[in-house]
């Protein structure tokens, strides 16, 4: 009988994941890697990595307990042949196996790696999704403008979720417009569910710590989940504690606190440790009985049925240059502050503080401060990529770039968004209580001081006018510019050019 490999790569720490369902206990063999590349393509964060090989030293003991074979390379073995193929090629000669099953990956650098290999790989569809490729295609087929909501409603008639009948539950699809207020300091709110680390993690985070530690983050204190059952927990922990107030704080950016009525489950889901389908039904169970509004399940399963796999479905469809889209041709370097350099900016210092100590901040924190920031100072959409990618435990190619290069900055030309997210001072003044704290004001429009969020917005209108002016949703912020006083309009271009020039000297802004 021929001996088979069956990989199993570190976001695919699902037990019925699709190689492994394809397999036979009985006499194929378990392949998984801790290798140099996967760890080092881009300057991941300690934390995101220690996470991964956590997950992965837990999830083989559990296939191990199960009855499978499991061939396991460590990061420091000294035979690591470095890189996902070396290593299924090295397992192959010493098993002579000639054959490989596999989950496709959920980028295509991966995907064109093994399917260059020299030992056939037999890829199997990763059908933890609820949307398949082929669905999300027939879908897309044809529309003008793929617009998440349509793509949404799809999802909600498929899977039941929120459904009475073919009617949408409460009579409405979406209740997003009860989810944009303000949060208050709260001392009661609970936090996400922390786990202390076990002896398996101790031994990764120190050698996380020696290979990793000059990468940007901080890699102890260490807390994530790391196995399915205390994934769980932390499901059931949001889902009692902090899902009622989703729907209304979705949105909200408190300086003190770091993940309000976030779920933090994105690391967990998109690694295979939880299925989006559990999560969202466990969501809808609270709904049912009562005991979580609305708007906080309807907004939830929104972004787990719906944005998540509409991101996912673009990205395969637009296929392996995407990441590299560049529509508005912005050119600037990241600037020194994305790593932790100085800035008087308080919104952009706490979620880059926040990011550097978690690897991971909210969504209104990456797009409408990280991101907005970068897209108004017209920052090259890929390097821009490459930190996102980076620095969030959450970070895969597939979910991370369709959200940075399409949603976050227009660069895909309108795919992901059908205007770009930008906006002045006055939002993150109205959704946080940064302002307050920082070095600029942002009720100042112009002069010393004035909000750099406030200057660059216009800037980036007026740099782009070409493109937007005749998009109906931007139309009126171009009357507003052009109802303005001209020389105070000359003014905030000029104070706009000169930040963007200290900017570009790498002095801290
Ligand atoms: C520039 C940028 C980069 C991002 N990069 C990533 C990334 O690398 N990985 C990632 O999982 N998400 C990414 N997101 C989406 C979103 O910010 C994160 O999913 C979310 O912050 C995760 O935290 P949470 O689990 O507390 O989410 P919650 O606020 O609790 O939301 C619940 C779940 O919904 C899903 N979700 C919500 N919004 C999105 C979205 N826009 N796209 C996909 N899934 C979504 C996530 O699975 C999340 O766990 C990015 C967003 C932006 C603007
Ligand atoms: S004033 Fe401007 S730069 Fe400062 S925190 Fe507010 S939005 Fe950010």
């Amino acid at each position: 009988m021929v001996t088979r490999l069956v990989l199993v790569l570190g976001d695919q720490l699902s037990p019925d994941v699709a190689a492994l369902r394809a397999a036979d206990k009985s006499a194929d063999i378990v392949v998984m890697a801790e290798v140099m590349e996967e760890g080092s393509y881009v300057p991941h964060h300690p934390k995101k990595i220690a996470l991964i090989l956590s997950a992965m030293r837990h999830f083989a003991e559990d296939l191990r307990a199960d009855g499978w074979q499991v061939l396991y390379s460590r990061l420091d073995d000294a035979d690591n042949a470095g890189s996902i193929p070396g290593e299924l090629l090295r397992r192959a000669e010493e098993t002579g196996a000639s054959e490989v099953l596999a989950t496709r990956p959920g980028e295509w650098r991966l995907i064109e790696a093994l399917d260059a290999m020299p030992v056939p790989v037999h890829m199997h569809e990763d059908d933890r999704f609820v949307c398949s490729h082929k669905e999300f295609d027939a879908w897309a087929e044809g529309r003008k403008e793929l617009r998440m909501e349509y793509f949404y409603r799809e999802m909600r008639r498929k899977t039941g979720l929120m459904m009475d009948g073919d009617k949408p539950a409460g009579g409405k699809w979406n209740y997003d417009h009860d989810n944009r207020k303000p949060a208050q300091a709260d001392m009661l709110r609970s936090q996400p569910m922390q786990f202390t680390p076990d002896d398996i993690t101790e031994e990764v985070l120190d050698l996380v710590g020696d290979r990793f530690g000059g990468n940007f983050g901080t890699l102890r204190p260490f807390r994530f989940a790391v196995t399915r059952g205390q994934a769980r927990r932390a499901l059931d922990h949001f889902a009692k504690e902090l899902l009622a107030g989703f729907g209304d704080y979705q949105d909200a950016m408190l300086r003190d606190d770091r993940f309000l009525h976030h779920s933090v489950l994105s690391p967990y889901l998109n690694i295979g440790l939880l299925s989006p389908l559990e999560i969202c039904e466990r969501v809808e169970r609270e709904w049912r009985a009562g005991n979580v509004p609305i708007n906080a399940a309807e907004g939830y399963i929104r972004q787990v049925i719906g944005w998540r796999e509409y991101m996912r479905g673009i990205y395969f469809r637009e296929g392996p240059e995407y990441p590299r889209r560049n529509a508005l041709n912005h050119q600037r370097g990241l600037p020194d502050l994305y790593w932790g350099g100085e800035t008087g900016m308080e919104c952009l210092k706490r979620a880059v503080e926040q990011t550097r100590d978690e690897a991971y901040a909210h969504h209104i924190q990456r797009l409408m401060v990280t991101g907005n920031f970068a897209l108004l100072a017209g920052i090259n959409p890929t390097v821009l990529h490459e930190w996102y990618l980076s620095v969030y435990a959450d970070a895969f190619e597939w979910v991370e770039a369709p959200n940075t290069v399409g949603m976050s900055q227009f660069a895909d030309g309108g795919i992901v968004g059908s205007k770009p997210y930008v906006s002045s001072g006055n939002y993150i003044d109205r959704m946080s209580d940064y302002c307050g704290a920082c070095a600029y004001s942002v009720k100042a429009k112009t002069g010393e001081g004035a909000c750099p969020f406030n200057l660059l917005y216009w800037h980036f209108l007026t740099r782009h006018r070409d493109r937007f002016a005749r998009n109906p949703r931007m139309a009126q912020m171009y009357r507003t510019w052009d109802r303005m006083d001209a020389d105070k309009r000359d003014t905030i271009l000029a104070e706009a050019e000169g930040f963007l020039d200290r900017l570009g000297r790498g002095e801290a802004v």
